[in-house]
């Protein structure tokens, strides 16, 4: 099925509209009519080649809710009309030890929503900047939040578990101060969660205009990153840090703040490496620097419920396809409150 959808010819170029194939779904696999994607900072790495190997044309989106349109033969769990959601990934090996565990995401053969190898033409995964997608059902998601609040969902998908998965993988929880570094989409849904987890966040910030603004998300504090008095304040006190930080900065100030055995996680994925972090900053209190990708299949739908249970969703700024240039370059200043999402009838 031909569909209409948006993305880039080259690194250099601006996204347009396209015309792309969709597969007739097989007997494992759901069609979706996409109601919206959001627009992660990854779809701006990607389709700008940032990354290496970015395959052309590109359709970005792995923030994709919809109304389920079609089933194939032996899908049990879905149905046309289902609001489902799809994230950052469309396929696996299903056979691995880490696709046994439900930690598709760190399968070796996992296929992203898009530019990840596939046997549909043109020869790589497409994403969500399109009218529909088809997806085995393995990996398509149950939405139950309220119809209404579906726009709001979209970030879920992948800003809401890439940030819910470390969150719980370290275990945070009552009793634990927990900061979270950068509040773009990430972090924003990072202090969100932590503090529905029980946990007392600490938001920082480059941008002195997020302060208040952050508060209002959940965090208990807001410190100015920049401002080393309100760093030092900070001193040895957390437990956990989650960093999303788009670009590449000096994690050593970071270090400092954290406990005795803390670890700080990067979930931020710069295209140019982070100045090498000193020893010391480490070694002094047996701290820990990680890092984590996503999240499985099994606890997306977990994030999901949780968020449904929590009422929480994402704060977006619903756009036209045809703006998504103009979106691309507010992201890069820092201006959006906190996730731009398409409107896929707009496409
Ligand atoms: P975003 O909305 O653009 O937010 C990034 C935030 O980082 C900004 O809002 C800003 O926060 C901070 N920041 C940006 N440039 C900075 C700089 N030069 N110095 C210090 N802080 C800066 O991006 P996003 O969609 O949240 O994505 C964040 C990163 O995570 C991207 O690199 C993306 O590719 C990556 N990502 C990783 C995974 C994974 O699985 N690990 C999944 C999705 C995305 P403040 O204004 O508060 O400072
Ligand atoms: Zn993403």
């Amino acid at each position: 099925m031909t569909v209409k959808a948006y993305g880039a010819h080259a690194g250099d170029q601006p996204l347009e509209a396209l015309h792309i194939e969709r597969r007739t779904p097989g007997a494992q696999d759901v069609q979706i009519r996409i109601a919206y994607c959001g627009v992660c900072h990854s779809d701006i790495h990607q389709v700008r080649s940032e990354w290496a190997g970015t395959l052309y044309p590109c359709v970005p989106g792995h923030e994709i809710v919809g109304e389920v349109a079609a089933v194939g033969a032996d899908v049990t769990e879905f149905k046309p009309g289902d609001l489902v959601g799809v994230g950052c990934i469309v396929d696996s090996c299903q056979h691995c030890v880490d696709c046994g565990m439900g930690l598709e995401n760190y399968c070796n053969h996992m296929v992203g929503t898009y530019n990840g190898p596939t046997a549909d033409a043109p020869g790589h995964t497409l994403g969500g900047y399109s009218q529909s997608i088809v997806v085995h059902q393995r990996y398509v998601l149950r939405v139950s939040h309220p119809p209404e609040q579906l726009a709001a969902v979209a970030p879920l998908l992948c800003a809401g578990i890439t940030t819910y998965s470390p969150l719980r993988h370290w275990r945070v929880g009552p009793g634990h101060k927990v900061g979270v570094v950068g509040i773009g989409g990430l972090g924003h849904m990072g202090i969100k969660l932590a503090h529905a987890m029980g946990a007392h966040v600490v938001a920082f910030t480059t941008s002195e205009s997020k302060r208040d603004a952050a508060r209002a998300l959940g965090a208990a504090e807001v410190v100015v990153s920049r401002n080393a008095d309100e760093m030092a304040a900070h001193a040895q006190s957390l437990d956990f840090i989650l960093n999303t930080v788009a670009a590449p900065h000096d994690l050593d100030p970071f270090f400092h703040l954290l406990k005795r055995d803390g670890t700080m996680t990067l979930v931020g994925a710069p295209s140019t490496p982070h100045p090498s972090p000193g020893v010391f900053g480490l070694i002094m209190k047996r701290r820990s620097l990680a890092g984590s990708l996503i999240g499985g299949i099994p606890e997306t739908q977990e994030m999901l419920d949780f968020c449904a249970e929590h009422g929480i969703v994402a704060d977006i700024e619903l756009i036209k396809a045809e703006e998504i240039n103009d979106a691309y370059e507010r992201m890069l200043r820092g201006d959006v409150a906190y996730r731009f999402v398409i409107d896929n009838a707009t496409i």
